[in-house]
């Protein structure tokens, strides 16, 4: 690819909703790619972490994924894409259509390995094409990369398959086997759909009781816990565990023909199975961890910004102790609807910050 420059005004890390939401308000804003905006990806092809996830995954109807600020203006929408094609694939098309139009100018694969520097000095992005100075750090890594497993005795000598959610590729993979899903989100909730009658049998266990509700609120309160443990510096809780199922038709059918009954937490994996704490065993030949993601910030661990709650200081998408770093996408923002609305207010501060940095550039 092209040679990244020496030195910028915004570096965007991460073209995944959040990412390239904040671009194109940045660019709205008068910024121009290449010139004084950069935006890295390390994936290698659009989509952020949609183009990872596995082929029977569909857009779904029940968690709307948001368009794009400005997509309207190629008259293109989430809502009508064809629901039977796999999700990985509309979304990386339609952030493609989106990258190219609004010329984004997005640079991949580019792996960002370490930031640091900051505290009124410009921060070095160290990357595998070289290290890029930048006055404004807008990061917006998500969290694929990072999913997150419980700690289980014994899970460590389970004999048999064991992944995450990343890791799922198809159904068929495990064909006539016993399977166990660990998780109350919507993933797992599709992956026990997607295995029935595939695997021999499916076995579902969750930390808290299952609901099946719409709870209208739902999804406010559980972004605004996460809005109080990122200004707090907490590790940020599950958006999932917050949420609840949907009561879809097919959800409540699922569940009464046995399918979506979920048991508590066991207490110990055995090399061939779940224990709990009455001394039940449940023989299993493979263990489907979908219980939930980290944000993905190891490479700015030079910063220093760990609080001691296990989390970074964010508010309103802006890290705390370091004015030019903002966080895209993190914590309250974590959906597509937060990451659109995170783009606005982090393009106009990070814009603002560069101009103080910078009074005579622009
Ligand atoms: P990502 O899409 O993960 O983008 C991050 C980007 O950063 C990636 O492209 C990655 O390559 C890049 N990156 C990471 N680290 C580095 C690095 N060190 N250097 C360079 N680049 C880096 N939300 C909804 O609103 N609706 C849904 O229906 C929905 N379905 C979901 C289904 C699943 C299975 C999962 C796991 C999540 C779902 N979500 C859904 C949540 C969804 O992931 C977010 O809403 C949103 O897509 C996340 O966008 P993002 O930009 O924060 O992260």
């Amino acid at each position: 690819g092209a040679r990244l420059p020496e030195s910028v005004g915004v570096t965007v890390v991460g073209a995944g909703q959040a990412g390239l939401s904040a671009a194109w308000h940045l660019r709205r804003l008068g910024l121009v790619p290449g010139a004084d905006l950069l935006v890295l990806d390390r994936g290698p092809d659009t989509g952020g972490a949609w183009q990872f996830r596995w082929e029977a995954l569909r857009l779904d109807r029940a968690h709307k994924v948001h368009d794009l600020p400005g997509m309207d203006e190629l008259g293109v929408s989430f809502a009508t894409a064809d629901p039977a094609r796999p999700a990985r694939d509309v979304v990386r098309e339609y952030y493609d259509r989106y990258e190219r139009h609004f010329e984004l100018e997005v640079q991949r694969p580019v792996h960002v390995h370490r930031v640091s520097g900051g505290g009124g000095d410009p921060f070095e992005v160290e990357t595998d094409r070289g290290t890029v100075r930048t006055t404004v750090l807008v990061n917006a890594t998500g969290t694929w990369a990072r999913p997150f497993r419980p700690h289980v005795p014994g899970a460590a000598d389970f004999a048999g398959v064991q992944i995450s959610t990343p890791e799922y590729r198809a159904a068929e993979d495990f064909a006539g086997r016993r399977v166990l899903v660990v998780g109350g989100g919507t993933s797992a909730v599709g992956f026990l759909r997607e295995l029935e009658g595939v695997a021999s049998d499916t076995l579902w266990v969750t930390r808290r009781p299952v609901t099946f509700a719409d709870v209208p609120d739902a999804g406010r309160r559980a972004v605004r816990q996460a809005d109080e443990a990122a200004r707090a510096g907490e590790r940020l809780p599950s958006i999932v565990a917050g949420t609840g199922l949907p009561a879809t038709p097919e959800n409540l059918a699922a569940r009464d023909r046995g399918l979506l009954v979920s048991r508590p937490m066991f207490s110990s994996v055995q090399p061939d199975g779940v224990s709990w704490d009455d001394g039940t065993f449940e023989p299993v030949d493979a263990i489907i961890w979908a219980t939930g993601f980290r944000a993905e910030l190891t490479h700015l661990a030079p910063l220093r910004l760990r609080e001691p709650g296990g989390g970074l200081q964010v508010q309103d998408g802006r890290a705390v102790r370091e004015t030019r770093l903002f966080l895209a996408g993190y914590g309250p923002q974590a959906s597509t609807i937060g990451a659109n609305r995170a783009g606005r207010t982090i393009a106009r501060r990070a814009l603002a910050e560069l101009e103080r940095a910078r009074p005579d550039a622009r």
